[in-house]
């Protein structure tokens, strides 16, 4: 797809990235780390070069959900640049590999920091990099945006009536700096037990975000033991269960980005 506008200068570091995809949410905790992982995995999967940029510095997921080995970030002296490190065939890039553990930092300097990481990288050839973002839409949100020419936002979200207020925040945001919106995925809709369905936080919240934003796909993401459980040990449930019902929707949601 074509790129959306974008009023600053292309980072040297990102020109052979092909397609910007953000997995944003206006809360910590909804699933955004486990979408933005699993969609990348995903996209890999399809046959596309990917690389995953976690872009939340003060809880970096990506340590912990994707191979949770002891890997740090290796440094080019001569560049200057930052070398991803790499599983499955997917560069990885986060906060939580720059060895420092969680910072305490001012909001400005976060923007720096991600910024630097960001355009620093040597990504190489990229058919998709899929940032997970931090939560929220404040100032190092939009800072990101303005540094980075999105191709396409994700949203991610639970069904409470609550949550669409935020998520109105979120479509905003990204409609304001002209990034369009693919995707509301509304996680932990349901899940099913002794035969039956449940809804634990009611339904329907999704469908009028997609209804009043005209936002062309949604996702519902059930609440599965598995998905919780492959985040844990660092293997992604798209690669742990290819054939499954999680990997079925991220594969629907892999042609939407
Ligand atoms: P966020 O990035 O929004 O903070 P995470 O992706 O880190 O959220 O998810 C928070 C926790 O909930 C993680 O432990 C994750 O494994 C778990 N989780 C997310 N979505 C599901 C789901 N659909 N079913 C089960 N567990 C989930």
């Amino acid at each position: 797809p074509a790129r959306p506008v974008f009023a600053g200068q292309l980072p040297a570091g990102l020109q052979t990235i092909s397609n910007i995809v953000a997995v944003s949410s206006c809360k910590g905790g909804v699933g955004k780390s486990t979408v933005a992982v699993n969609l990348a995995y995903t996209l890999a999967d399809m046959g596309a070069r990917v690389g995953i940029f976690d872009a939340d510095v003060y809880g970096p997921s990506l340590p912990t959900m994707v191979s949770p080995e002891n890997r740090l970030l290796e440094m080019n002296p001569e560049k200057r640049t930052i070398i991803p490190t790499e599983y499955l065939g997917v560069k990885l890039v986060s906060f939580g590999f720059a060895g420092q553990g969680r910072a305490i930092m001012r909001g400005p300097m976060v923007s720096g920091v991600i910024n630097q990481l960001l355009t620093t990288t040597e990504w190489g050839e990229l058919d998709y990099l899929v940032i997970d973002m931090p939560p929220g839409t404040g100032d190092i949100q939009l800072t990101l945006c303005q540094v980075v020419p999105l191709t396409a936002a994700v949203i991610v979200t639970t069904p409470q009536k609550l949550a669409f207020i935020d998520v109105a925040k979120g479509v905003r945001m990204f409609s304001k700096l002209k990034v369009p919106c693919v995707a509301v995925v509304e996680n932990m809709c349901h899940f099913d037990a002794d035969g039956k369905r449940y809804y634990p936080f009611g339904r329907g919240s999704g469908s009028q975000v997609v209804q009043q934003f005209g936002i062309p796909h949604l996702f519902d993401l059930p609440i599965r033991p598995n998905l919780s459980a492959s985040g844990d040990s660092g293997m992604p449930e798209v690669v742990a269960d290819p054939q499954g019902e999680v990997s079925k929707i991220f594969q629907d949601l892999g042609i939407c980005v």
